[in-house]
């Protein structure tokens, strides 16, 4: 996928992004060979009995970008323009990721080539089995682990676990994470990626010297990450004014109610249309005047084109990459405090190895006891993200894969180069 201002490649973003971090580290040259490139790729055919007699081939990815410090751990995305250049960024992104919030996995991404929308739920499983016995032996509850992605829910990991699971003959639950909370998944796991955004405002917020009750709140996307941001921001007192989906906007400036605008969600699909809100253009949301901002859809939604209208105080990324390059060098330039994407969203991958650890000793916890470790997870890595910035006088974004890297070339000093 290209980044819309730029036309620049992803996965050129991601390794320009290395090679800033690790010179600010300055990383001898050994080190950076050994971390900075994906670990495995494979690329397999999928071919699959279409509903109507045909068969079809798609192609399907699986980037192991990193195993230093654990099992290698990232989602799988159906989507048309999966590429394996943005299954490598993804996963070098993820490795980066684990290592922020200091869980011991490193990082990995999966993707298939399709159009899900336009394919029944008869194919998409069939699809899923056959990618799954095609990448089946690289991944494993010591290996590689996969999540959700974009297109793919607990029901796609269902399948993954069961198809993983007859051929090894008897039930793996941690060879995914995401899954139905009757096949081993763990409470709290569907709302962790919002959780975790709410969290780091939080502390943003703490820094900034800001109210959160009564700051006002712009959230482009209102699915799983955005609404249960929006939701828990909403009950700590803000004002959430303008929320966005792909079919319109709505925009309140005394603050939406948003227990009832996820219910309109719920029943229809969209945002539009909710009463005591006006209609909004969706590209005025991310230009609006407010103090917190949470891009919670699509990469490179601010880009060099709108990025000098942003008005908010802090960018709370609970999208991956929603800002480029270009964009983040304007924003560097003022006052935008930005929670950048591999801390900011970090709370999924936390909860999904929560959801690990729980497979394995087959001991569940309650929602509260996953809450409170998320909450601490969330708030050391924060503190660990804003001591590099402060002390180091470097943007956030940097500051974070500063530490990320850092940790992951430290990991691979220690062990060495085998044989
Ligand atoms: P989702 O499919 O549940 O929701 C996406 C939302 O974005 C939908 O409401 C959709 O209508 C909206 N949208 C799409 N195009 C839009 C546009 N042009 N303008 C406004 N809204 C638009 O997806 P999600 O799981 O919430 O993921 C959203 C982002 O968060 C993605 O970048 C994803 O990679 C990232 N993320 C999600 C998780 C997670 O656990 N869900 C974890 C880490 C990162």
């Amino acid at each position: 996928m290209l980044t819309a201002a730029t036309t620049q490649n992803v996965y050129d973003v991601a390794l320009e992004n290395f090679d800033r971090a690790a010179d600010a580290l300055d990383l001898d040259s050994d080190t950076r060979e050994m971390i900075k490139y994906p670990e495995r790729m494979l690329t397999v055919t999928v071919p699959v009995r279409m509903d109507d007699g045909r068969l079809h081939r798609f192609e399907g990815y699986r980037v192991q970008h990193s195993s230093v410090r654990g099992p290698a751990k990232g989602g799988i995305r159906y989507h048309p323009q999966v590429t394996l250049d943005e299954v490598k960024a993804l996963a070098t992104w993820m490795t980066w990721k684990c290592a922020v919030v200091n869980i011991p996995f490193g990082g990995a991404k999966g993707g298939v080539t399709c159009d899900p929308k336009h394919m029944s739920a008869g194919e998409l499983e069939r699809m899923t089995r056959r990618y799954t016995s095609a990448i089946l032996p690289i991944i494993g509850p010591e290996q590689d682990i996969p999540a959700p992605d974009v297109y793919t829910n607990a029901q796609t990991m269902a399948w993954i676990m069961d198809t993983y699971s007859m051929t090894k003959g008897y039930p793996i639950p941690g060879v995914v994470t995401g899954k139905p909370l009757s096949l081993g998944g763990s409470l709290g796991r569907s709302e962790a990626t919002g959780r975790g955004v709410f969290y780091t405002i939080t502390c943003a917020c703490e820094h900034l010297k800001m109210q959160l009750p009564g700051a006002a709140v712009a959230v482009q996307g209102f699915g799983n990450a955005g609404s249960v941001a929006a939701q828990l921001l909403h009950e700590a007192g803000a004002r959430v004014v303008a929320v966005s989906d792909s079919t319109g906007c709505v925009y309140n400036s005394k603050g939406l109610n948003i227990p009832e605008l996820i219910h309109l969600k719920t029943l229809t699909g969209r945002v539009a249309g909710f009463p005591e809100a006006e209609a909004m253009d969706p590209a005025e949301l991310l230009t609006l005047k407010c103090d917190i901002l949470v891009p919670a859809a699509l990469e490179s939604a601010i880009d060099s084109a709108n990025a000098p209208g942003v008005h908010a105080r802090i960018i709370a990324e609970a999208a991956n990459g929603p800002l480029t390059p270009a964009a983040d060098r304007i924003l560097n330039g003022n006052e935008t405090f930005v929670i950048p994407d591999i801390l900011c969203n970090a709370g999924g991958v936390t909860v999904s190895y929560f959801e690990w650890v729980q497979d394995e000793q087959h001991l569940f916890w309650e929602a509260q006891d996953v809450y409170n470790r998320l909450e601490r997870v969330m708030q050391t890595a924060f503190r660990d993200v804003l001591k590099i910035h402060l002390d180091r006088k470097v943007p956030m974004r940097l500051a974070a894969n500063m530490l990320g890297i850092g940790r992951v070339a430290e990991a691979v000093k220690l062990r060495g180069v085998y044989p």
